[in-house]
């Protein structure tokens, strides 16, 4: 695990962790010694020393001393290995947000089994079938646990805060939410929450939706099914079907059309059949946007009042909507 702890030290002495920490200092006069204000308790004269030379520190007036690892520690409340991580990224390059909603995404899906809340809503959406939700990192986000980890892990709470992961009140942006992480050449792009409450049923972080749902997976076939959410795609992938992706809303952004538009290719449109309609006229405004760059659009008719999740939910299988593909309209 990363450099050592005496490399560590080397590479980041004591003296200027604290200057970083805006600790102000004066010399004792005493070789390599500085005294000032103690970071550990409240005091109104210096009593906290740190040896330069030593690479320690130690104060009067509170009794606390030892090294860099000891006084992180203490000053953030973190374990030994907590502290250890969040020096190991200290003046390391600046993070890069992918590789944080890595870590959030795989901290929400060690989340999953402990909270059976999350499990039952996974039930009741249709999705039983553990390779699935380990295919889809599918996770949980129980609220208040997030900030924790990852400031441990050496992330700022400024970085987090930007990139959505905290509210701007500083707590866990996803509080009760399944998660999807969406990700585009296998990097984590955006974080999809939905609430197991009524609570603002759908959110994303910060930024834009991305492409399409897993289309790295997808972009090789010559026919592909359209759906508007991930709870559609997720029973299909559990169905077996793999052509199948997700435009998250009925709006496709410009990225996604020009995704689905690489290549002449049948797109299977599988919008909601809701009583509002808004799916099906989606579908029908989509279509010939997709004709004109030379694909077969298809629409699929699904019972009435039906989405593909509340399809398979309802006891519907493989055979039957292979059925409904086979008898989509252009
Ligand atoms: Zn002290």
């Amino acid at each position: 695990m990363g450099e050592d702890v005496e490399k560590l030290k080397l590479r980041l002495p004591l003296l200027d962790y604290l200057r970083q920490q805006n600790w102000t200092c004066r010399s004792t006069g005493h070789g390599a010694e500085f005294v000032g204000l103690c970071p550990l308790h409240l005091e109104t004269r210096p009593s906290f020393y740190v040896n330069a030379r030593k690479n320690l520190f130690y104060c009067h007036g509170c009794g606390q001393g030892g090294d860099l690892l000891r006084f992180v520690q203490l000053s953030r409340h973190l374990s030994f290995c907590q502290s250890l991580a969040y020096l190991q990224q200290q003046g390391a390059p600046p993070a890069d947000p992918a590789a944080v909603l890595e870590q959030a995404a795989t901290f929400y899906q060690n989340q999953l089994d402990r909270h059976p809340e999350a499990l039952d809503y996974l039930n009741q959406r249709g999705l039983h079938d553990s390779a699935t939700i380990q295919e889809l990192r599918i996770g949980y986000a129980p609220g208040g646990c997030l900030r924790g980890h990852l400031i441990a892990q050496g992330y700022s709470f400024d970085l987090l805060q930007r990139l959505g992961l905290l509210n701007p009140q500083g707590r866990d942006a996803f509080y009760r939410r399944v998660v999807f992480p969406c990700c585009q050449g296998g990097r984590v792009m955006n974080l999809y929450g939905r609430s197991i409450t009524a609570a603002f049923a759908h959110r994303f972080l910060h930024g834009s939706k991305g492409g399409l749902y897993a289309w790295d997976q997808v972009q090789q076939y010559p026919e592909v099914i359209l759906v508007e959410g991930l709870f559609d795609y997720a029973v299909l992938w559990q169905a077996g079907f793999r052509h199948v992706t997700c435009s998250l809303g009925t709006h496709l952004n410009a990225c996604q059309l020009q995704q689905l538009c690489d290549r002449p290719r049948t797109v299977y449109l599988t919008f909601d059949a809701d009583a509002n309609g808004s799916g099906q006229r989606a579908s029908q405004e989509l279509a010939p946007r997709l004709r004109a760059q030379g694909l077969s659009p298809r629409h699929v008719l699904l019972p009435d009042g039906h989405d593909p999740n509340s399809f398979f939910v309802q006891g519907g299988h493989r055979a039957q909507f292979q059925s409904l593909l086979e008898a989509a309209l252009p």
